[in-house]
């Protein structure tokens, strides 16, 4: 929908008034695309806007509404589902001013950030204070942390540690039309009220603007040792993955790269790798020096039974090293044919094997090269079909074949969504696993919070 030039004019003017001439502009190519560009997604937008505290957040969102305007909040745009790509024009409202650390109080493990602190910096500040903030989404050095409140992020150590959502004790958003609101805050446990955090985390910004947070932290492991598995098949390395499991060994991690990953990202592998690498598996254990090492020691033995190889890095930077490698990898994946398409499916653990078996026939039904990675003992695969992003047919064939995946997803009794949520791409696929009484719940908590749809139109829609 284009919005008559005087209605834009008269909110740009409204908008300077708030926040400065200088926060307002013209879309640039960045603010109108994420992650999902690797699959063609581009959107279009009337004005960029970047508010510098929550107040002027919650000022442009009561204009916007007033003016019937779609607003879609912006974090770090490191998403693969399309949530920050502006679909109907209107406002990109970008975080990034919202940048500041609020209070770090090391001594009680909490910190209060900005919605636009970048991931890796919350990370950093715990860190040099030998503390952790263990959500580690593959994109720290450029998501933020309101995106991964509202994407309600994972990474290889939610395995052990859990999601963003279980390191957040409180969260102050802007809610339509335009209020500024407080769930939560600097304690533990609170259950007094509908769980209103709960719902703002994962929301996509469908349901409020997240301005600012309220994080748990906790004392750092002492030592964490990387294991990498290396086998010949899929076969193999699933036996691994669940010997790691069976033998109740409580690592951090259990991730996983199939064989033509491995063969994507190979030049880059800190280590090296044999002829024949079809699987790797990477375990790591953490704890104190002591522990962490007897742990260690254990997986070692677990992993190398079956394997062409064994990799356990024990120098800071090596294993620095390895999780570099590991954050690259889909960007080496995209790398081979210029473009992918790559969702975030989740299955109960004992499926697991199955749903590998299942993408791979989902990729030759379709005629396309699949591959898949991720975090394994989560029963989170990021399941990949290449394409060249010219090639009309090859992408109507990958979003065919992405659709036989959310169905596959949906029959292992898992998830169309462990990680990057629905945002556009996945839009209406929930009614594959919902029942229609929970997706008419979720359409009721939408119109409760957002009655003009006006925040982020047209992404999580369930149905
Ligand atoms: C190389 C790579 C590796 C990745 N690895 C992982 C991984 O391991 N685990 C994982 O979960 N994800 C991963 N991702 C995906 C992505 O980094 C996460 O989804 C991340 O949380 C998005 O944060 P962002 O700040 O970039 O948000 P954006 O992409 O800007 O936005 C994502 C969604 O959140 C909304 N949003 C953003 N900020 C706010 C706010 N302040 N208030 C309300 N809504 C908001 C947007 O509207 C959109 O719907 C990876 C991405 C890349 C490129």
């Amino acid at each position: 929908m284009t919005r008559a030039a005087h209605a834009v004019e008269r909110l740009a003017k409204r908008l300077c008034e708030l926040v400065g001439e200088s926060h307002v502009f013209l879309p640039t190519a960045f603010y109108l695309a994420d992650e999902t560009e690797t699959r063609g997604l581009r959107g279009q937008a009337d004005l960029v806007v970047t508010p510098g505290e929550a107040g002027e957040v919650a000022a442009v969102v009561a204009a916007c509404y007033r003016s019937g305007t779609p607003i879609v909040p912006r974090g770090g745009g490191t998403g693969f589902a399309g949530g920050a790509v502006p679909l109907d024009g209107g406002v990109v409202l970008s975080l990034e001013r919202l940048n500041r650390v609020l209070s770090f109080e090391p001594a009680l493990w909490r910190m209060r950030v900005e919605a636009g602190v970048r991931t890796s910096d919350v990370r950093r500040l715990a860190r040099e204070n030998g503390l952790l903030f263990p959500p580690d989404p593959g994109a720290a050095e450029s998501s933020q942390i309101g995106g991964n409140i509202a994407t309600n992020a994972g990474g290889p150590h939610a395995f052990k540690y859990g999601v963003t959502g279980a390191w957040v004790t409180g969260i102050e958003a802007v809610v339509p039309p335009g209020d500024l609101v407080s769930v939560g805050g600097p304690v533990r446990k609170d259950v007094a009220g509908y769980d209103l955090k709960s719902l703002l985390i994962g929301s996509e910004g469908t349901l409020g603007i997240i301005t600012s947070a309220w994080l748990r932290l906790m004392p750092a492991p002492e030592v964490a040792l990387p294991v990498v598995g290396v086998y010949a098949d899929a076969g193999a390395g699933v036996g691994a993955i669940e010997a790691v499991l069976g033998n109740g060994l409580p690592v951090a991690t259990l991730e996983y790269l199939d064989g033509r990953v491995m063969t994507a990202a190979r030049a880059g592998f800190p280590g090296s790798l044999p002829e024949g690498t079809g699987f790797a598996v990477i375990a790591e254990a953490d704890g104190s020096a002591s522990e962490a090492s007897s742990l260690a020691g254990e997986v070692q033995q677990v992993l190398q039974d079956g394997a062409l190889t064994v990799h356990a890095p024990a120098a800071t930077p090596e294993i620095a090293r390895l999780w570099r490698w590991r954050d690259g990898v889909s960007h080496a994946v995209t790398a081979q044919r210029g473009g992918k398409v790559s969702e975030d499916v989740v299955v109960p653990v004992d499926r697991f094997r199955e749903a590998l078996q299942g993408i791979e026939a989902i990729g030759s039904r379709n005629e396309l090269e699949s591959c898949s990675w991720g975090h394994a003992g989560d029963g989170n695969l990021h399941a990949t079909f290449l394409i060249d992003r010219s090639n009309e047919a090859a992408l109507a064939r990958a979003a065919s074949a992405a659709n036989e995946l959310f169905a596959l997803a949906a029959s292992l009794g898992g998830s169309i969504s462990g990680e990057h949520g629905v945002g556009v791409v996945k839009r209406g696929q929930l009614a594959r696993q919902w029942p229609t009484r929970a997706l008419e719940l979720h359409e009721g908590i939408k119109r409760v919070f957002d009655p003009e749809n006006l925040l982020n139109p047209g992404k999580k829609v369930p149905r």
